[in-house]
């Protein structure tokens, strides 16, 4: 059997972290500086980058802050079950592709999507992994004339997605529009 999760390597997902959460450039998540310098790379996780903020003397690294951050499975599980997601599986396909137990999948899925609704650091690297109905979801709260002009058109991309368990979830998104 060949894994998912065996293909990708975390330094790739590190990266792409990366570039979705700073595209202009590091900056702090304590104060937003962009007074940043290097510091290596976390003793453990030898593909996460650390930094020091000058401003505000903080330390961080590539995950601080996001939901990612202090998790027992690999960054890479985390970016494939996101990536699932945004296919469709339910939680037991993506417990089988990830090799997990379902309760575990349940608790992930839950929590990145309640990090979308909350527009965590993770809302622009959905995007990226093709979770579409996220980025309209997040764009319902700042541009509601928008998105009803697009729906009044008939356009259908609004409604589709979140199949499966996320379909419930759907309705408290829009209480939150
Ligand atoms: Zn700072």
């Amino acid at each position: 059997m060949i894994s998912l999760t065996g293909l990708i390597d975390d330094e790739k997902c590190y990266e792409v972290v990366r570039q979705f959460r700073w595209p202009n450039g590091i900056h702090c998540p304590h104060c937003q500086s962009e007074s940043i310098t290097k510091r290596g790379n976390h003793e453990k996780y030898h593909e996460r980058h650390r930094y020091h903020c000058q401003s505000c003397e903080r330390d961080f690294d590539d995950l601080t802050k996001s939901i990612f951050s202090g998790r027992h499975q690999p960054l890479r599980v985390w970016v494939v079950c996101l990536y699932l997601m945004g296919l469709n599986l339910s939680n037991q396909q993506i417990s089988k592709e990830l090799n997990l137990n379902k309760d575990d999948v349940q608790k992930m899925t839950h929590e990145l999507r309640q990090a979308i609704v909350d527009k965590a650091p993770i809302v622009t690297l959905s995007g990226d992994v093709e979770f579409d109905e996220v980025y309209v979801t997040a764009g319902h709260k700042g541009h509601p004339e928008s998105v009803k002009k697009r729906t009044a058109k008939g356009d259908g991309a609004n409604s589709k997605g979140f199949g499966g368990g996320a379909r419930s979830k759907r309705k408290s998104h829009r209480s939150l529009a």
